[in-house]
């Protein structure tokens, strides 16, 4: 084969890089190079059915932030992401095209090998069987759970539907996590040639000029207006956030400030790099394992885990239950749910008259986080209040979120529903109950009142 393209996908980081790591050693197995590249996807700039853009503001902002530090980072190693905005798997299909080598006769010799991450996620997986219907040779790489597939007690589509459960075997066969991989230091040379050029002359022209170009001069500013309420630290990296995190303690009052509203701290805001892949769970597990030697471990500092451990749980029922987990109906057989757009449309813009929702919304309209308490509320409150589709909610989080995480965001959309795995059918939340309990003396819904 001539050489390896790898397409980044959420794994946009150098550390803990098992799909990368295997790409490198294709490409110096096959004596080639070795194509990193990056597809803005311009799925995620089209109108949902429910009216309003798939990816927001913010989402995109974070999402551009993120493809710049990895541009960044392949730069200082020689290497050079590629970047174009479209479709995946067109792009792709042309790039491997491309970069055939005219002189190796066999036709599946002579193209390139794509490596990429494995995505559970229907549209992700339809992008894959679609590459190989268009000839192209994809090798797939599971790495974005904490334990490696083969560490499991149970194959993936046996593993139990409920999180308590899946907890309990994972503890009773003592399965550990996988530790991370070390950062990527050298890579492969990039391909040669006159096609290469043209090529990236063709993806650069592909690029909106709002993508821009890479400029490793200026300092890093967030490339959208951040509101100081937000409690997300955009112009933190991932390693420095998480560093801080540690080194404050903070994994020791986690557990008893976790269902906080207001400022950075109540929890370990790692979502956002966890969603672009800046940063691995497993590093981030790595970490607390860490502060954890040094500083004795907690209740609290296990509630980090405990926590990380959903995350893996709505990835393997991904693998279990696939497209069932989107369709309106979930898992059960309970009637479509109903939907009222005027309510809906209330909902999103914190205009439903309820003081608590609508200081929630704002703060997910204004900064693209929320914190997993409110998430909670907001949801309940569309579900079950104002009697809308579970489905809508879950979109318009996707568009706004800036953690936004498919198997995270449809897994707890559809839990809360009642149509998936949990075991109470029927999970809403007493919005006067939850106020006076998480924000008894008012100041989130003054902080968030207009
Ligand atoms: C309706 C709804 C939609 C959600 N959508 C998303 C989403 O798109 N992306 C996303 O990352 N999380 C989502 N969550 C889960 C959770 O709210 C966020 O992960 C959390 O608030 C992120 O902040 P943090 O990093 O400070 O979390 P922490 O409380 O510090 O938790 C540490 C990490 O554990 C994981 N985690 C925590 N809670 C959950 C959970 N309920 N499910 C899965 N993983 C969890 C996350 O990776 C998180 O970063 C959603 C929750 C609800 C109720």
């Amino acid at each position: 084969m001539a050489g390896v393209v790898f397409w980044f996908r959420q794994d946009l980081r150098l550390h803990d890089q098992l799909a990368l790591n295997s790409a490198i050693e294709q490409a110096q197995r096959l004596g080639g190079w070795l194509l990193p590249v990056f597809i803005h996807e311009d799925r995620f700039q089209t109108l949902t059915p429910w009216g309003f853009k798939r990816s927001g503001v913010f989402r995109n902002a974070w999402m551009r932030q993120a493809v710049h530090d990895l541009s960044a980072k392949l730069q200082s190693l020689g290497s050079t992401l590629l970047e174009a905005e479209g479709d995946p798997v067109a792009l792709l299909t042309e790039t491997v095209r491309a970069l055939s080598d005219p002189l190796l006769s066999d036709p599946v010799l002579a193209r390139p090998l794509l490596v990429c991450e494995e995505i559970a996620a229907p549209e992700e997986q339809a992008q894959i069987e679609a590459l190989r219907r268009h000839g192209v040779t994809v090798k797939t790489i599971w790495q974005s759970t904490l334990m490696a597939p083969e560490s499991l007690p149970l194959p993936p589509e046996d593993l139990p539907d409920r999180f308590t459960s899946f907890r309990q075997i994972l503890e009773r066969h003592g399965v550990k996590a996988a530790a991370p991989l070390p950062e990527t230091k050298a890579l492969p040379p990039l391909p040669a040639g006159s096609s290469w050029a043209s090529l990236r002359a063709s993806f650069r022209a592909s690029l909106p000029s709002a993508f821009g170009v890479v400029d490793n001069s200026s300092p890093k500013k967030p490339p959208v207006q951040i509101d100081a309420r937000s409690a997300v630290p955009w112009d933190a990296s991932a390693f420095s956030h998480l560093s801080q995190y540690c080194d404050r303690g903070l994994p020791h009052s986690y557990k008893a400030t976790r269902n906080g509203l207001m400022g950075i701290d109540y929890s370990s805001k790692w979502s956002p790099w966890l969603a672009t892949g800046a940063l691995s769970a497993r590093t981030a597990l790595a970490a607390i394992a860490e502060f954890e030697f040094v500083a004795g471990a907690s209740d609290s500092s296990y509630w980090l885990f405990f926590e990380l451990l959903w995350r893996d749980h709505f990835r393997w029922l991904h693998l279990k239950h696939g497209r069932r987990l989107y369709a309106a109906q979930g898992l059960n057989q309970a009637p479509k749910p109903p939907h009222d757009p005027e309510a809906f449309s209330r909902w999103c813009l914190g205009e439903t008259g309820h003081p608590f929702i609508d200081a929630g919304m704002r703060e997910l309209a204004a900064t693209g986080y929320l914190s997993n308490r409110m998430r909670q509320n907001v949801a309940s409150y569309l579900i079950h209040d104002l009697a809308c589709d579970w489905r809508a909610g879950a979109a318009w989080f996707e568009s706004c979120l800036i953690d936004f995480d498919v198997y995270n965001n449809q897994g707890n959309w559809l839990y809360l529903s009642g149509r998936g795995t949990d075991p109470r059918p029927q999970r809403r939340f007493n919005p006067e109950l939850q106020a006076k309990n998480y924000d008894p003396d008012g100041a989130y819904r003054q902080l968030w009142a207009a």
